[in-house]
Order: structure tokens, then C-alpha cells, then sequence
């Protein structure tokens, strides 16, 4: 039987490469993106020309009934998911917190605690042994900002991360029982328009001389880490994390 995932954030960056990668090791895949529906249109194109399926999603994942009316559509298309990859997550300019409106930080920490707390839920309700489904796995996209802490760039983001490594394992506990596996990444400096978004489009680049591998990293690099951890041969993992930071 197909599986199906479910990639939030999917349109661009590591979302992106993951569902590509989901595609290519067989899963049924669920795009869902915010406003850039070209974009996740262009990634089901190429999955679809591949012989594989797929289908993109608009929907604020930050939103409780957004993320029921995604989960229901995605029950009639595909049935029940056996896989989530918690990929969502924002950063704003950077600035110490000082500078910080409240808005700017109810936005980050909606999108990307909220966001991942309600798809969990859903995903739960479909996947768990306890309410008749068939087990599953949830991977979780933190950062090396949970560790590093992001000072004068977005200690906003930062500790949202550092709620998703708590979330990891408190969930991950919760859930050993009833056939569902909880694991996060934390990916490094990573190739992607996220940093755009904090106001430096070349910020990879700058600081890659203090990556100790040296450069920064590729979307691909991430979604490897993140299939392996979905996969069976991650059965025996759960509760864990994978830095993929090029050695920081
Ligand atoms: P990105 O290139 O900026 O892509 C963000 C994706 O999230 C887009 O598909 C966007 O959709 C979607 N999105 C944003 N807000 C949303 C919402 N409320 N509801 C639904 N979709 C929403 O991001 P990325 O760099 O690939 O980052 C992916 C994850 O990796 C994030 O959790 C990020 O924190 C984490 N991460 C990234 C890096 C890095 O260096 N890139 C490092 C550490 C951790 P639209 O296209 O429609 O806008």
C-alpha cells in the first residue's frame, strides 16, 4: 500500500527538497505552501512527470481550522497520512529584541510553534494505534539557532527552535506507545530564500569560513536526514535529533 507524507512549507527550500525526495523513495505527497502556489505547483509538476502523485495545499498552517480543513482534504484525497514532516518556520529582519514589535513576534512564534503543535494533533488523531490508525512518523525542522540562541539576529526564532527540541521529546515520549516515532533536524546555514527574509540574502556565504566544513549547506542535505529519520531504518530512533550543520 502507498504511504502518503505530508511536507508543510513545501513549495521552496528544504521543504521543497524533501518532497521531491519523498517522491522519488515512493511516498504519495502532500505539498502545502502559504501564498506561492506556482512554486508548489511546479514541484507537484515535476513529481507527477516522474510518475509519481502529488498535490499542493494552500493553507496557514498557523491556523487551527486551516489545518483541519487541509488534513480533511487530504484524508478525501489520499487517506490517511503516514508521515509528517513539521517544515514550516519563519524568521523577520534581524534586530536585537528591542527592536522586535510584538506582532513581528506573535508571528514567529504562531508559525512556528502553533503550527507545528496543530499538525501534530491532527496527524496524531489519523496516525496512533490508540484511535485505530496504523502508526506513523513525525519529523520535526528545528535549528541550530535552539542551541546558539540567534543574539542581535532573532532570538524570536531562536526560541521557537527551542521549543520544537522540547516538543520533540515530551511528543516523542507520548506517543513510543502507540506506533509513532517523533525525531527532529537541525539544520545549519543552508542554501534557501529564508535569509531574504531576515534582511541578508548572502548571509550563508558570509559566515561559511565558520561552518567547519566550510561551506554552507544544500536543501537536499536536509531532506536526506529527514527520510532517513522517516524511514524504516530508523525504527529503533525516536526522541533524537540530527544537526546537519556542517560540524557547528
Ligand atoms: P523558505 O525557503 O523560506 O520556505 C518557507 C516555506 O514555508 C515556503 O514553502 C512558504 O510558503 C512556507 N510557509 C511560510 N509560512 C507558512 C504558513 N504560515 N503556512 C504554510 N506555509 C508557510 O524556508 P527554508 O529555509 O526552506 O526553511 C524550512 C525550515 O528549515 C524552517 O523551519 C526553518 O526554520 C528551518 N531552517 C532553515 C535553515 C536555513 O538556513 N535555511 C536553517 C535552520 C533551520 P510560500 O512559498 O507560499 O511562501
Amino acid at each position: 500500500m502507498k504511504r502518503t507524507i505530508l511536507i508543510t512549507g513545501s513549495s521552496r527550500g528544504i521543504g521543497a527538497a524533501t518532497a521531491l525526495l519523498a517522491a522519488k523513495k515512493g511516498y504519495q505527497v502532500c505539498l502545502n505552501y502559504l501564498s506561492n502556489a506556482q512554486a508548489a505547483e511546479g514541484i507537484v509538476k515535476v513529481i507527477i512527470e516522474n510518475g509519481g502523485k502529488a498535490k499542493a495545499y494552500q493553507a496557514d498552517v498557523s491556523s487551527e481550522s486551516e489545518v483541519i480543513s487541509l488534513f480533511s482534504k487530504i484524508d478525501s484525497d489520499f487517506g490517511s497520512i503516514s508521515a509528517l514532516v513539521n517544515n514550516v518556520g519563519i524568521l523577520e529582519k534581524q534586530s536585537s529584541l528591542i527592536e522586535m514589535e510584538f506582532i513581528r513576534i506573535q508571528k514567529v512564534i504562531n508559525t512556528n510553534i502553533i503550527s507545528n503543535l496543530i499538525c501534530s494533533k491532527e496527524a496524531i488523531k489519523r496516525m496512533s494505534t490508540k484511535y485505530g490508525g496504523k502508526g506513523g512518523s513525525i519529523v520535526n525542522v528545528s535549528s541550530i539557532a535552539s542551541k546558539t540562541g540567534s543574539p542581535n539576529e532573532y532570538v524570536d526564532y531562536a526560541s521557537s527552535k527551542g521549543a520544537i527540541d522540547t516538543l520533540t521529546v515530551g511528543l516523542s515520549k507520548e506517543l513510543a506507545g502507540e506506533g509513532i516515532r517523533v525525531n527532529a533536524v537541525r539544520p545549519g546555514f543552508i542554501y534557501t530564500d529564508i535569509h531574504a527574509d531576515g534582511g541578508e540574502v548572502n548571509r550563508v556565504d558570509r559566515l561559511k569560513a565558520s561552518i567547519p566544513l566550510k561551506r554552507g549547506g544544500q536543501p537536499i542535505e536536509v531532506a536526506n536526514s529527514i527520510l532517513w529519520l522517516l524511514s524504516d531504518e530508523a525504527s529503533y530512533v525516536t526522541g533524537t535529533f540530527l544537526d546537519v550543520a556542517g560540524g557547528r
